[in-house]
């Protein structure tokens, strides 16, 4: 299980670094995407003062002034000086205890640049992914969100600090309810889990001002696009399974209408249509 675990962040490093790389050759300010992401994928190793703390305690989460000071640098570094400007969201990858969302074995990487592996074959996503999707997805204070793919909860926790209402689907069961745990532990009482196909998203608490999609379809699923408000958006990476996908913000411009805008090349894991067996 360790060895599958190793060898996913392994494959996971090396499209992040091509995802870079291709992100530097689509975007029109390649300078600030090229450099900051390929270090952060080259040194996974967290600064050694963060190592040493988390060594040196008996709980987990004993020094939270390390990962307080990890997260900083991390914003400042990975966040800010990536390119993100919007400043609700610079507050709430600020604000997020990112730590609380990682599996103990990978605790020394959590402020870390990269996406690790949360198990049952998945991943929390890169932070500065996070980000970028979060401010593609212009939500307000008033907004209610859908996310697809709740994976650990940390983007929807990210979510949660921005916005009113936060609705997250999870297809493996027990990626839910570690992520209902999590959410709840951290007071988060604005998200809500639901265990199902996100393909369908969730009629019932429609429509919505923004929809994340997490993991990645061959295609835009048409039942999410019926429950985007007019004006709302959806941000989507959409692409063959194993390759790179392209991310898109999908606005509804009325309702018969959607604009589609290419962010850039991305690598997320597939969307699946079935639980799969673990
Ligand atoms: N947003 C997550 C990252 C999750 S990775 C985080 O912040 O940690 C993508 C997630 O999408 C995985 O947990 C995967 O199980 C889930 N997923 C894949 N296909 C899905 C589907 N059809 N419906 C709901 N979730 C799905």
């Amino acid at each position: 299980m360790k060895r599958l675990c190793t060898l996913t962040l392994i494959v996971t490093l090396i499209a992040a670094v091509a995802c870079a790389q291709e992100r530097a050759e689509t975007e029109p300010t390649p300078s600030t995407a090229a450099t900051a992401l390929p270090s952060t994928v080259d040194t996974p190793i967290p600064p050694a003062g963060v190592t040493a703390t988390i060594a040196a305690q008996t709980t987990p989460f004993g020094d939270e002034d390390a990962f307080t000071a990890a997260r900083e640098a991390m914003v400042e570094e990975g966040i800010v000086g990536m390119g993100i400007t919007d400043e609700t969201v610079i507050a709430a990858m600020s604000a997020v205890p990112r730590h609380r969302f990682v599996p103990e074995e990978w605790l020394a990487q959590a402020y870390e640049n990269h996406p690790l592996p949360i198990g049952h074959g998945q991943t929390i996503s890169q932070p500065y992914i996070v980000a970028l999707m979060t401010e593609a997805a212009e939500v307000g204070e008033s907004d209610r969100v859908l996310e697809i793919g709740t994976g650990s909860g940390y983007q929807a926790a990210i979510l949660a600090e921005i916005v009113d209402r936060v609705y997250t689907v999870e297809i493996i069961g027990a990626l839910a309810e570690r992520a209902e745990a999590t959410l709840e532990t951290l007071g988060y009482d604005n998200v809500t889990v639901r265990h199902a196909d996100g393909y369908y998203g969730w009629e019932e608490e429609g429509p919505f001002d923004a929809i994340l999609v997490t993991a990645a379809p061959d295609h835009i699923p048409q039942p999410l696009v019926a429950q985007l408000k007019v004006g709302g958006r959806m941000i989507i990476p959409v692409g063959p399974v194993g390759g790179y996908q392209t991310l898109w913000r999908v606005t509804r411009v009325s309702e018969e209408e959607v604009r589609t805008e290419d962010l850039g090349g991305v690598v997320f894991v597939p969307f699946t249509r079935e639980e799969p067996e673990s």
